[in-house]
């Protein structure tokens, strides 16, 4: 069984290992993810530990599944993994889990927490035979760092300092065998060197809503709290497709369930607390309504560059395109042209909280104005 190692951080898949990491690292976290929660996500037994209890993401376990196989068929370690997809999606348990079923040790840090390529060099040097470091918000690493960790990958080796002042020199070092797994919410975020290094490039796709009640199952049940099926669709329904926010509102909705004394989470249960809780029908909670509300109110219904949109709304712009924005397009309430975000009829329609009540956008018009740096910008 794989033992884990967290690195000089307390929560490393939400990046706080250091209270100046941690700043950076609010960036791109999501906003309502608490420290209370983070401690809940340790919790033995709620995150799965074995492919067979990670639920859904069926192709990706399947491939996953052959890689390690053949790696332990041959006796070699796995080779360097990259998992990308939005936040609360699972990357961090997945990397977990893969530790566990290659049978060696995972060491945990990222990318705001490995601030030089000392820090780094400790991680690497701290490996044994096979384990796995897992970095994540790995596009934060700074160049230096990542340049570091490239002869890393590719040939087991790391210059360490030696000596000082006129005498300072480097030696390499060689690594033990190891395997790098890293997190992204974009690869697009990533620098191509880093990329191409990856000889695994998975995504992780947002969970159907059957699955996000079995997680919802799941996590009533450990928490001992029974919940009809009904009950836990109506919450997986409103999870943004995201298992971290299906774990969220199954606790928040258990508390309601309990403070009105009931003893089993039915559907009316799940849908009175969500309600409370300002999350609608189709999982939007007030930050979602506020971004197209903005834009159909203050942008015409869009196309806007995300900069003029951020800053309007005053949320960090990395928080709008990580969390926000991906379930949003997703979903099609939104869609991203090379001049900006615009808000669709289905989008204007939900708001409106009918089908006819709000005018839906103009379609964009080349020569609209967009952000400077939104042109040409092609990860859409
Ligand atoms: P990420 O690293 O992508 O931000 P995590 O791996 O930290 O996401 O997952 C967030 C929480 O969601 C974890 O506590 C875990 O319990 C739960 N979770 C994630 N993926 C799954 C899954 N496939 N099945 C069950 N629970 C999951």
């Amino acid at each position: 069984m794989a033992r884990i190692r967290h690195q000089d951080t307390e929560k490393p898949a939400r990046g706080k290992p250091t209270a100046r990491a941690s700043e950076e690292a609010s960036q791109v976290r999501d906003p309502d993810a608490s420290e209370e929660e983070a401690r809940l996500e340790e919790r033995p037994g709620l995150r799965p530990m074995r492919m067979a209890d990670y639920i859904g993401q069926e192709p990706l376990k399947r491939k996953l599944s052959v890689f390690v196989q053949a790696a332990r068929e041959r006796g070699e370690p796995l080779d360097h993994t990259l998992l990308h997809g939005p936040p609360g999606l699972g990357k961090t348990t997945m990397a977990q889990i893969l530790a566990r079923e290659m049978g060696v040790e995972i060491h945990l840090t990222s990318g705001p927490a490995v601030e030089h390529k000392g820090i780094l060099a400790g991680h690497l040097t701290a490996l044994g035979a096979g384990d796995l470091l897992f970095i994540d918000e790995i596009h934060r690493l700074t160049p230096a760092v990542e340049e570091s960790l490239y002869s890393a990958m590719e040939d087991g080796r790391i210059d360490l300092p030696v000596g000082e002042g006129s005498r300072a020199r480097t030696m390499p070092f060689s690594l033990a065998p190891f395997t790098l797994v890293g997190a992204t919410t974009r690869t697009a975020l990533l620098s191509a060197p880093l990329r191409e290094r990856f000889q695994i490039v998975e995504g992780i796709e947002f969970y159907r809503d059957e699955e996000l009640a079995q997680i919802v199952s799941r996590t009533a049940g450990l928490l001992g709290f029974p919940i009809s099926a009904k009950g836990a669709l109506e919450i997986g329904r409103r999870s943004r497709g995201t298992p971290r926010i299906a774990n969220r509102l199954t606790r928040r909705v258990r508390d309601f369930a309990q403070v009105r004394g009931r003893v089993r989470i039915e559907e009316t249960d799940a849908a009175f607390a969500l309600d409370e809780l300002g999350i609608d029908g189709e999982g939007l909670d007030a930050t979602d309504r506020r971004i197209l509300v903005t834009i159909l109110d203050m942008f015409d219904g869009g196309p806007v560059g995300v900069e003029a949109l951020a800053a309007t709304l005053s949320e960090p712009r990395d928080t709008l395109e990580d969390v926000y924005e991906p379930f949003l397009l997703q979903r099609g309430f939104l869609i991203r042209t090379p001049r900006g975000r615009q808000v669709t009829r289905k989008g204007a329609r939900h708001v409106a909280g009918d089908d006819g009540g709000q005018t839906p956008p103009p379609t964009p018009q080349s020569g609209d104005p967009g952000d400077e740096g939104e042109q040409g910008e092609l990860d859409l």
